[in-house]
């Protein structure tokens, strides 16, 4: 969740208007549909606060996304600023460059923020609105938030063994934020990076002058930091994926 006074968003000598304010939590991640024996609920700590879901299997780890193959991402028009498309698509090839991982653009699709159905394959979904409140969130105004994403996985059990992996990861955009469209700061290109960063299972960081701090300053790169890129690469697999076992999650 990324917060910041949105009626001072575009003015250029923003200064004052951007301390961090009224921070909400991420996103719930929900787990869905695991249909084979044993389903479990993640548990909410472990790991070192660095991820949002961890392994079930190991809480020391971050719960994982299949990235053998390019991960898709699908954008719903409905509420979409004019031309929000290539800066989308901007963003990720800078994601996919940091990263090493391929993201590939799947077109758009009617998939809203709530919706726990995915697609076949693991996919980042982005959406956004124009309402004041919307999915629990309050956006825009004073204190309002701006975007929010999170991941979704799910797992089972089979045999003795444990199939977990995220399943998909969504993002939810204030169709209000005003802020430049690239380049760091207070832009669409630090927001898109933050939420993007979340639906890839990064949580928040205390450094100011990283994407993953929960507040969209002028200090806000225009990239992950080394320590974010490193965070990234644990949770996207890019060696021995099992995409049949994903196929049943
Ligand atoms: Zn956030």
């Amino acid at each position: 969740v990324v917060s910041g006074r949105l009626r001072h968003l575009t003015a250029a000598a923003a200064v004052l208007a951007l301390a961090a304010v009224a921070v909400a939590p991420a996103a719930v991640p929900r787990e869905h549909a695991a249909p084979a024996s044993a389903a479990r609920t993640a548990s909410t700590k472990a790991t070192d606060g660095r991820f949002e879901l961890p392994s079930t299997v190991d809480p020391s780890k971050p719960m994982r996304w299949l990235a053998c193959k390019p991960i898709e991402y699908r954008i719903n028009p409905t509420d979409m600023p004019a031309g929000m498309t290539g800066t989308v698509q901007h963003a990720m090839r800078l994601i996919a460059r940091q990263t090493g991982v391929p993201f590939r653009y799947a077109g758009r699709t009617s998939h809203t923020f709530p919706s726990t159905a995915h697609a076949r394959t693991p996919t980042i979904y982005l959406a956004f609105t124009s309402r004041a409140r919307d999915a629990g969130q309050t956006f825009g105004g004073s204190g309002g938030e701006i975007g929010v994403g999170g991941p979704a996985a799910a797992w089972y059990s089979s045999s003795g063994r444990t199939v977990e992996a995220i399943t998909y990861g969504r993002v939810l955009l204030s169709s209000r934020f005003a802020g430049a469209r690239t380049g760091g700061g207070v832009s669409w290109q630090a927001l898109l990076l933050h939420e993007v960063g979340h639906a890839l299972n990064l949580a928040h960081s205390d450094d100011p002058a990283s994407v993953m701090h929960p507040a969209l300053t002028r200090a806000t790169p225009g990239r992950y930091t080394p320590a974010e890129v490193r965070a990234l690469r644990q949770v996207l697999q890019t060696s021995g994926c099992d995409y049949t076992a994903w196929s049943r999650l």
